[in-house]
């Protein structure tokens, strides 16, 4: 095989009970490389057009990467690949941890699951086979206690994937808890999940060593990743305060979420910062497997209504969506919000998100206290978001409405509430006003799961002035398609979008660990490869121009306060990056690829 892959992938059809192994295609291996581009793939050939995500027949894909559990820094990254049940089109979900590294130990490049159980079942990975064991027992319970019961059944060392209340209630946003603090968080992995009443997947790694095309080239190729690591300027940042790091300069940029993406400015900013959460909470760090950055804060609240004996995070987008977008300003009673969120299975960026939608239209009386059961849903009421985040995951009264999401949640309550339901495509957005950033703006419009940060995160070039002019759409298109190729990439590699590493170490991490002998011109027309499919994908499933877009709030109300006030996103402007950006993209009018494009991506 292709040096540091397995070579096996494991299909698991959870109706007939049944597991088998197949060999990973070579050709494909080469074409789509694994983690994102693989599994997308995969889904793209199997999955047929219109299918429900939350029937049998979607599949859920756990996937690796060619440096997945090798020695590259960072390694510890995977993927798992679906149909939204959120936005009804293609999904990826970047998680860290050991899973996917464990999984790879195991004999496993991917995972593929389809079916449905009929009763709750876990799956049990390990020494290349797997087995389908009932999972009565483990249904209702939180992510935390499934995986403490894993752990004592099938042994310490067993690497745990499950879903909380929220996946089982099939909430259109439900998360995938993995080894106890990272979650696989957005789109509905976990409803998908929970559909097939595949409560958990456990693997346990013994043995299996990572071969390499060329081990010594590898070994000196990962030292200078090393030294690229560790002699750039923002990691020791990144190590001492983790993502958090970013809530201060954002809201001196005035784009930080607050109350709704009412304004980018939040008054209490100070009191839910990095610098704060580590004077108050952080008690150490952690990682993901062989990662040298260390960026997780382990953090603890010892006393008072919102103690929390242990959880990994918060992380800056759990603080601005559960914090500053919802007005509350307790850096520890954010924690206590997050963990309940970890354990119940909910994506905190989605939820978050709901939450301050809802608490808008209880503030314009959209909804009231006949609504809610009774509670004041007001900005900055911590118990109010407390009590919204359990009735949601459990589907309880208006729980239930804002379980299907805010576009969902909108469209139900009416009164042109739809003007600040604040989603792209159904999926709500992450931490960055974009009325201060415009790349933002077109990176949310065109993701290809719907708004998303990760696909190309231009937030530091931009606030930092390095795109000029400042306000202004020139070079974004350009600068946004480079991103999201580079990152398709990255994803699929799978290794950490906080490694500060460029496109030359990637590819000679992927040319000595596999025999591809990829120039950077491949890697990145790789990349784009990548992308096309995945727009394929969802023009398939009925995406259209009309969708590539943003929350009437970003076109209509511009930025009230601080330095980018007065900022908005005409539709004129938008108009216009949008179909410089498709030309750029070699798509038509519409968005969608041209047969010229596709023929030299080499689609056929
Ligand atoms: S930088 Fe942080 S998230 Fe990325 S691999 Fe390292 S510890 Fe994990």
């Amino acid at each position: 095989m292709l040096g540091s892959y397995t070579g096996n992938i494991l299909k698991v059809d959870l109706t007939k009970r049944e597991v088998q192994i197949e060999k990973l295609d070579e050709e494909i291996a080469v074409k789509f490389v694994g983690g994102k581009g693989l599994a997308a793939k995969i889904l793209y050939d199997s999955l047929k057009p219109g299918t429900d995500p939350l029937s049998p027949e979607n599949l859920l894909i756990f996937a690796s990467g060619p440096l997945t559990a090798t020695l590259a820094p960072t390694s510890g990254r995977w993927t798992i690949v679906t149909k939204s049940p959120l936005t009804n089109i293609f999904l990826d979900s970047q998680i860290g941890g050991y899973f996917g590294a464990v999984m790879k130990f195991a004999g496993f490049d991917c995972m593929i699951l389809e079916g449905k159980a009929t009763v709750p079942v876990y799956l049990w990975v390990h020494d290349e086979n797997a087995e389908i064991k009932d999972a009565v027992d483990l249904w209702g319970k939180g992510c935390l206690k499934t995986e403490e019961t894993m752990k004592q059944r099938l042994g310490k060392n067993v690497r745990v994937a499950s879903i909380g209340p929220a996946g089982e209630n099939l909430v259109r946003y439900a998360c995938i808890t993995v080894d106890r603090y990272r979650q696989a968080g957005r789109g509905g992995t976990g409803a998908v999940m929970g559909s097939k009443k595949l409560k958990a997947v456990a693997v346990e790694g013994v043995g299996r060593k990572i071969e390499y095309a060329d081990s010594e080239g590898f070994k000196k190729a990962t030292k200078k990743a090393l030294k690229i690591i560790e002699e750039n300027s923002f990691i020791p940042l990144r190590r001492k305060y983790g993502t958090p790091i970013w809530i201060a300069p954002v809201n001196e940029a005035a784009i930080l979420p607050t109350r709704n993406f009412k304004t980018g400015i939040f008054e209490h900013a100070d009191d839910i910062s990095g610098e704060t959460m580590r004077n108050r909470i952080v008690v150490k760090n952690g990682t993901c497997y062989n990662c040298s950055i260390r960026c997780w804060k382990y953090t603890q609240v010892k006393l008072g209504k919102y103690k929390v004996d242990e959880i990994a995070g918060p992380e800056y987008e759990t603080i601005a969506l559960l914090g500053s977008n919802c007005g509350i300003n307790s850096i520890e009673a954010i924690a206590y919000a997050n963990l309940l969120c970890d354990d119940l299975g909910l994506d905190t960026i989605s939820t978050g998100n709901t939450i301050a939608f809802a608490m808008e239209c209880f503030e314009k009386g959209l909804i009231s206290k006949k609504e809610t059961n009774g509670l004041k849903l007001q900005f900055g009421n911590v118990d109010a978001e407390i009590e919204m985040i359990k009735r949601i995951a459990h589907r309880r009264g208006f729980g239930n409405l804002l379980a299907e999401g805010v576009r969902s949640a909108s469209q139900e309550i009416g009164s042109d509430s739809e003007k600040f339901a604040m989603h792209v495509k159904g999926m709500e957005i992450p931490g960055y006003d974009p009325r201060g950033a415009f790349g933002m703006a077109l990176a949310y419009a065109t993701s290809d799961r719907g708004a998303c940060h990760q696909r190309a995160w231009t937030v530091r070039a931009e606030i930092r002035g390095e795109l000029t002019p400042r306000y202004s759409i020139e070079g974004r298109a350009k600068f946004v398609k480079e991103i999201q190729d580079e990152r398709a990439m990255c994803f699929s590699l799978v290794l950490c979008d906080f490694a500060p590493l460029g496109v030359h170490s990637f590819v000679e991490l992927l040319n000595k660990a596999t025999n591809f002998n990829f120039t950077v011109d491949d890697y990145l027309k790789t990349g784009e490869r990548i992308w096309n499919l995945t727009r394929l994908f969802n023009v398939r499933e009925g995406l259209t121009r009309r969708d590539d877009n943003l929350p009437t709030r970003f076109m209509m109300e511009s930025l009230p306060d601080g330095v980018a006030k007065g900022q908005v996103i005409t539709e004129d402007l938008f108009d216009e990056m949008l179909m410089e950006y498709y030309a750029l993209r070699g798509w038509d009018k519409n968005g969608i690829p041209t047969k010229e494009k596709l023929k030299e991506l080499g689609f056929g």
